[in-house]
């Protein structure tokens, strides 16, 4: 009860409101956070804190973890570009800072840091929330994926802002300006 009274807390201070559940259990960190290598483990319980969809069976789950080392995982790289950008709204971040994100690399499976991935959107793959904004580790796995999927919007997440989050997560093609 005292975790739902943190939240609670944390949630008035972004006047999102109070009491709700769902709130508790979306931004209630993962059991299990990165470890040494920075391989994700989401568990069974470990909701997205954007959407609440589980993560343990996604396979473009993705990961961002807080200055006091809570880990958060993501049904898919869609919500965690989303709490990148804004984590104090989707993460009840507080004071507490972003230290890094993970994504599984498309070709390898493996897992990888978010800002050194090339991140493509708007090819023809989909995943957890439509059409999937794709992490490609290389300039070769670029090429590669450009070649079978396209490759229309292309991204580091260093440059990510809101327009380029709306576009890349657009389910209309990313060519098409008026979306
Ligand atoms: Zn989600």
């Amino acid at each position: 009860m005292s975790f739902a009274r943190c939240c609670c807390s944390l949630l008035a201070l972004i006047a999102t409101g109070c009491g709700n559940a769902d709130d508790a259990q979306r931004l209630r960190p993962a059991a299990r956070g990165l470890d040494a290598a920075g391989h994700m483990h989401p568990g069974p319980h470990d909701r997205c804190p954007v959407c609440a969809m589980p993560t343990a069976d996604s396979l473009e789950v993705a990961a961002i973890e807080l200055t006091d080392g809570a880990t958060h995982y993501f049904c898919g790289t869609s919500c965690m570009l989303r709490a990148w950008l804004e984590p104090k709204a989707h993460l009840a971040a507080g004071e507490r800072k972003v230290v890094r994100a993970r994504a599984i690399d498309y070709f390898t499976g493996e897992h990888v840091d978010a800002a050194e991935v090339w991140w493509v959107a708007g090819a023809d793959v989909t995943g957890a929330m439509g059409r999937m904004v794709v992490p490609l580790l290389g300039d070769a796995a670029l090429t590669k994926f450009r070649e079978r999927h396209g490759a229309p919007l292309v991204f580091r997440l260093r440059d990510l802002d809101a327009g380029l989050l709306q576009r890349a997560t657009s389910s209309a093609p990313t060519g098409d300006e008026q979306r």
